[in-house]
């Protein structure tokens, strides 16, 4: 019950910041990031009718996903992937929002060929330039889609990024504003298997804003399953 009005309260407050910026709600999704949080939980929000979740540690969610069912849902990767494990990124995962560097691409089209499938992918941008987090750095992100294109087995729906936690998510509005930018900047490249749809971007205390920013792809865990 708490999971499903936790959702419903969520998905009206992305209403509310849509209708502020004058952005159709139905263009933005919310991803329930349930990482580390019990396969029923997850079972809970689909009994919902929620549809798209987020998952950080393959091993973990291999193991819900085989148990909640490959196509119950849409399954988003959202942690850091090294490129061992790509594989099963591209076996679970309908869309992978983490690839930073040209060697990890091409790892994923490699297995994506191998099972003739074209996955999703969006390029991670590490928007504060902090050196405790992953994504490709602002100024390199054009060079990395010029590359990543080439791939034939990978399509590029967009970018992703995590700026710093702020007590004031007002502080978190310049970053969603570059990310926005830098998405418009690759998308007059009209690159090859490139298609700037999505900028994921926001969680738990910050996706208001980021929606205001132009989110499409907002990534909640706590305010949905409660705290890790
Ligand atoms: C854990 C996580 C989230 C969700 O964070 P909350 O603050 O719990 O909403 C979103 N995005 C990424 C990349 C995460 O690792």
């Amino acid at each position: 019950m708490q999971i499903q009005s936790n959702i419903k309260k969520i998905n009206d407050d992305i209403c509310a910041a849509a209708q502020r910026s004058g952005r159709d709600a139905s263009k933005v999704t919310l991803i329930a990031v349930s990482k580390r949080k019990p396969p029923e939980m997850v079972q809970e929000a689909m009994d919902a009718g929620h549809r798209d979740f987020g998952e950080n540690y393959i091993q973990e969610a291999m193991e819900k996903i085989d148990l909640l069912g490959r196509k119950s849902a849409i399954w988003h990767f959202i942690g850091h992937l090294q490129s061992n494990k790509a594989k099963f990124a591209v076996k679970y995962f309908d869309l992978i929002h983490t690839v930073d560097t040209v060697k990890l691409a091409k790892e994923i089209n490699r297995q994506a060929k191998k099972i003739g499938k074209t996955q999703k992918i969006l390029l991670q941008v590490n928007i504060a330039q902090e050196a405790t987090k992953s994504g490709a750095k602002k100024n390199e992100i054009v060079g990395v889609a010029k590359q990543v294109c080439q791939f034939d087995n990978l399509h590029v729906s967009g970018l992703m990024c995590m700026p710093p936690f702020f007590d004031d998510p007002e502080d978190a509005r310049i970053y969603f504003k570059k990310l926005k930018q830098i998405s418009n900047d690759v998308e007059t490249l009209n690159l090859p298997h490139t298609t700037m749809t999505h900028l994921s971007m926001g969680m738990s205390n910050d996706f208001t804003v980021a929606v205001e920013e132009g989110a499409t792809l907002v990534r909640v865990g706590t305010a949905i399953f409660g705290a890790r």
